[in-house]
């Protein structure tokens, strides 16, 4: 051997130095020996093998393809992409065609300081994106005329089944019958189907004519219905109300800037789609749906509320309110199994309404009527019927509908499907002068004179239900419309927050990892973007391509045999994988099987969604270690052997161990007839390392937005697969109707997949959230097998790693063999706060004075803070971590003997703001200095928060939903 050999790199070396594992994984392998030796483990294979118990750990390696570099993996992406098609889609249905504001595309959508913030639990940290929810919320309660609206659902057939729950909460008639119109968008019946099955309501569908007869609990209209059509139904409402039912309407946010608000004919319950104000399509979602009512139902809302409270220097702040209605504390008697919504995208719709303006909007709605009316009048004069009173919608009649959608294809345009002899037009925003001359050309009907038959049509808008009423008064839809405008408040609203942009956020179960920049750049593309959720097969081969190729890798991540992709958060994918139990027990004759044990340090959504699908929770104990108690679990198999259904079980546990017993947990659940469902929230400490479809489980929910890297959005979107072994196969979600099913290899699996079988769909979308996909087809592709599983093995070791520097200052709860955890830590502040009064949450709140992010706060143990750092914090960021807990604990020890008061200290006051700081007076026990910059390194880079401590009684004492009026701020400021 050379010398020169030995010392140059050869060229696979350097190429491997490009490798997108080293970008992803945090520590490098000089900080990964360090860390290991810090733990006492000589090698990341022998650490994990001292993790995971013997019994689940997977023998091979992950069977995929090997790892390419950012480039490659984008350009095999792309050609996916581009075998997509994209027309001019005016199907409608629900879904129509956005121009999205560059400045908000680029700020907001493709902005890491907006997509990589968590759920605002810390309200201190998180005042910009709950700005931005309750200008959503302002915007959607006036446009609806309702009291309350809440900070967005999942998409528009989920609002619609939780409007229907909602109803049968509120209302005071003890029908179980539930009136749908048979004219609302048929996806949204689909759903409603699903989810009435469960909760032993009765869906009548049938003419808005038999709305008021019909002995019900709640009605639901669409306005304008899915054909387009705009009705008066104030009298409906009123014969609905007489009978002691509630009217929840369906309804178009743009429409409602033309048409009587449905708030001001009656309605009790509104909901919605708010995708056309500026997000795209994306085959489906993601997009933020809405939901409002009337104040007398806001403590049984489902979803997050955003409210204003006042903080600890009474000023006005932001925080989630009414948590106490979420599963969290209410577990299966919660108002929904919403956790993660669609937040991002709510966001977004909020922002296009800032940006526009009442003003703004009322135009786009004005000019895509005009369009809609003028298409009408040239197919008219045609010879063309077209239903009356629309919006932007045509219901063309009597025609050849086959001919008419050939020619259409011809022109590049989709039409929506109806039947044989009738079709829709959906027009929208983007629809030009051009679409409408084609658009009347395929029906031989010309446009000479665009003009002048615009001056010659009148409206169509009935002329009893044109909207009068004002909206959007509020200064912040009417300020900021210049692009500098809007472009510094978003900034603004940004820089208040703290997001994984500036700090890990090392939160316990929710897996905030990487969201790497080449995983998000596909997801803007044009091709996955304009492709409309009904779009005909043959324009979706590349969107087809990829939700196989995900399916397949997630079968081989996991264990289980098929995979759907439809579930548009976990909680939905928790709904979906009961779904599939309870239809596999019913196939067999014992569809009496209704009991789901769920051990006590369950997930809220676990509960929540059991009650869903009309199971009775049974609660199993855990043991001192916090495993599951398996003498009470037998015993409780045992108690309820001939309804056990299932036992939903979370892997590793919440409380941050590998159990050993799990196989064997698995075994006494299906003795006594159970399925096991895994809640695979965890799956991060798994990947590569073990399968919960190879040691027993029968059906898991995956979150991409946790393991798989989509961002989190500041609390959506997300996706929540159901994996389920063959026998469940069958009965997972269906497709939408109209659509091929797609993914069958990962589904063939299963040789009777027979569709007949199959449980009804879950979201309004036949694969969700579809267009963030690309994001863990990305990353998965970019990790290859040992990439993943090194992923896994590093998250390990830096949750290891914290809990061992932590551990002479904080206690860990839990630990599994060795004396290790898994790739979370539970840090217990409860005897903290017998000794000296501070609380987790005081900890919590001083985070913030060192500009961090708080673990999870009092989940799943009360009193408790939750770490997860995750692979992708590097050494350097899980120091600066610790030093600042251990910082913080010096400030205990200090309450503790005396040197820092007891009532009076910078724990008990965190988080300190800028002007509590700086004021005049200073009034604290404690230097200023001491409050502000803890560490000398703080006074180099620093996060002040916006707000102090919120006040969170108030805040729910005194329920406010929508924007602070100005003279809130004016007060203020002469007080100060
Ligand atoms: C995050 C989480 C869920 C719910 O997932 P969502 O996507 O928020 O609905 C369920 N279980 C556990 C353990 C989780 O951490």
């Amino acid at each position: 051997m050379s010398s020169s050999s030995a010392s140059a790199p050869s060229l696979r070396d350097l190429e491997h130095h490009d490798a997108f594992l080293e970008r992803h994984i945090g520590p490098n392998d000089a900080e990964i020996a360090h860390m290991l030796e810090t733990i006492g483990q000589p090698s990341l294979d022998a650490m994990t093998d001292a993790i995971v118990p013997a019994s689940i750990r997977a023998a091979a390696p992950l069977d995929l393809p090997a790892p390419i570099d950012e480039q490659e993996a984008l350009a095999k992406i792309r050609a996916i992409a581009q075998k997509n098609t994209v027309f001019r889609s005016f199907i409608g249905q629900g879904y129509h065609g956005t121009h999205t504001p560059n400045v908000i595309l680029r700020n907001i959508l493709e902005n890491p300081a907006w997509y990589t913030a968590y759920t605002p639990y810390q309200a201190e940290i998180s005042q910009g994106r709950m700005e931005a929810l309750i200008n959503f919320q302002t915007m959607v309660a006036d446009l609806t005329a309702m009291d309350i609206a809440n900070a967005s659902l999942l998409d528009e057939g989920t609002a619609a089944a939780e409007a229907m729950t909602l109803a049968k909460r509120s209302g005071k008639s003890k029908s179980n019958v539930f009136f749908v119109s048979e004219r609302v968008h048929p996806q949204t019946l689909e759903v409603l189907r699903t989810r009435a099955d469960g909760l032993d309501i009765e869906l009548r569908v049938g003419p808005d004519s038999e709305a008021a007869q019909a002995e019900s609990f709640g009605v639901l209209l669409q306005y304008p219905d899915t054909f387009g059509q705009v009705h008066d139904h104030a009298a409906l409402a009123e014969a609905v109300h007489a009978r002691g039912a509630l009217v929840a309407v369906a309804a178009d946010l743009l429409a409602l800037t033309l048409i009587k608000a449905p708030g001001e004919w009656g309605a009790d319950i509104v909901i919605g789609n708010s995708q056309r104000f500026g997000v795209p399509f994306g085959f489906g979602g993601p997009h933020a749906a809405f939901l409002a009512c009337r104040d007398a139902f806001k403590r049984s809302m489902p979803g997050r509320l955003i409210g204003v409270s006042v903080d600890a220097e009474g000023n006005p702040a932001y925080r989630l309110t009414l948590q106490t209605r979420e599963q969290h504390i209410r577990r299966e008697k919660a108002t929904s199994n919403i956790c993660t919504a669609q937040v991002l995208l709510a966001v977004m719709a909020g922002m296009y309404a800032v940006y526009h303006g009442p003003e703004g909007l009322t135009r786009i709605a004005r000019r895509t009527h005009r369009l809609a009316a003028i298409l009408a009048g040239a197919l008219g004069e045609a010879g063309v019927t077209v239903g009356p009173d629309f919006f932007d919608t045509l219901h063309v009649l009597d025609v050849d509908a086959d001919a008419i959608h050939a020619r259409a294809r011809d022109a590049g345009f989709n039409l929506r499907t109806i039947d044989s002899t009738s079709l829709g037009i959906g027009l929208d925003e983007t629809t030009t002068r051009a679409d409408v001359i084609a658009l009347a050309d395929l029906f031989g009907a010309t446009i000479d004179d665009i003009d002048a038959l615009d001056t010659a049509t009148a409206d169509a808008l009935p002329a009893g239900l044109r909207r009068t009423s004002e909206f959007l008064q509020h200064p912040v839809f009417n300020t900021h419309h210049s692009e500098h405008e809007l472009l510094r408040y978003m900034r603004a609203l940004a820089d208040k927050d703290l997001a994984m942009d500036r700090t890990m956020i090392p939160l316990g179960s929710c897996t905030m990892k990487l969201n790497a920049t080449a995983e998000m750049i596909p997801v803007t593309w044009p091709e996955f973007g304009n492709i409309h959720p009904l779009a005909p097969a043959e324009q979706t081969a590349g969107y087809r391509e990829l939700i196989e190729g995900l399916e397949a890798m997630l079968v081989e991540c996991t264990g289980y045999d098929a995979v759907s992709l439809q579930p548009n958060s976990g909680a939905q994918g928790e709904f979906a994988g009961l779904l599939a139990i309870r239809a596999w027990h019913a196939s067999r004759d014992e569809a009496h099987r209704d009991v789901c044990l769920i051990p006590e340090s369950a997930h809220g959504t676990n509960p929540a969604s059991a009650q869903m699908v009309g199971m009775r929770v049974v609660v199993v104990k855990c043991d001192r270690d916090g495993n599951v108690d398996i003498d009470d679990l037998r015993a409780q198999a045992e108690k309820h052997a001939e309804k056990l259904a299932a036992l939903m079980v979370t892997y590793p546990s919440t409380h941050g161990v590998f159990e050993e017993a799990i196989v064997e947990i698995c075994e006494i659940v299906h003795r006594y007839g159970g399925q096991v469902y895994t809640d695979g929230a965890n799956m991060n400490a798994l990947v590569g390392v073990a399968k919960p479809g190879k040691w027993g489980s029968d059906v898991s929910h995956l979150n991409l937005h946790k393991t798989f890297c989509i961002p989190h959005g500041g609390g959506g979107p997300g996706v929540g697969p159901c994996a389920v072994k063959s026998h469940l196969a069958p009965f997972l979600p269906s497709a939408y109707p109209l659509l091929p099913p797609a993914g069958e290899g990962a589904r063939r699996a299963d040789e009777g997949d027979a569709p007949a079988q199959r449980v009804g769909m879950v979201s309004a979308a036949s694969y969700g959230s579809a267009s963030i996909l690309p994001i863990s087809w990305m990353y998965i592709t970019l990790m290859g097998a040992a990439g993943l599983r090194r992923a896994t093995q590093v998250a390990l070791l830096n949750a290891n790693y914290v809990a061992k520097r932590l551990a002479p200052h904080f206690e860990t709860l839990y630990t599994g063999r060795n004396g290790l955890v898994a790739h979370e830590c539970i840090l217990d502040l409860r005897p903290i706060k017998d000794a000296t009064g501070i609380s987790a949450e005081d900890v919590a709140k001083r985070l913030i004075d060192f500009g961090f992010h708080a673990p999870t706060l009092s989940f799943p143990v009360a009193g408790t803070l939750m770490v997860e750092p995750t692979e992708s914090e590097s050494l350097h960021e899980l120091d600066r971590f610790v030093d600042a807990m251990i910082q913080i604990r010096d400030e205990i020890r200090a309450v503790e003997d005396g040197r820092l008061e007891r009532e009076d200290n910078p724990l008990r006051n965190a988080p300190h703001t800028a002007t509590m700081v700086t004021g005049s007076e200073w009034a604290h026990a404690y230097p200023r200095e001491l409050a502000a910059f803890p560490l000398e390194t703080l006074k180099r880079q620093k996060y002040w928060p916006p707000v102090a401590r919120v006040d969170n009684v108030h805040g729910d004492k005194n329920i406010m939903c929508s924007c602070i009026p100005i003279e809130a701020f004016k007060d203020d400021t002469e007080t100060a």
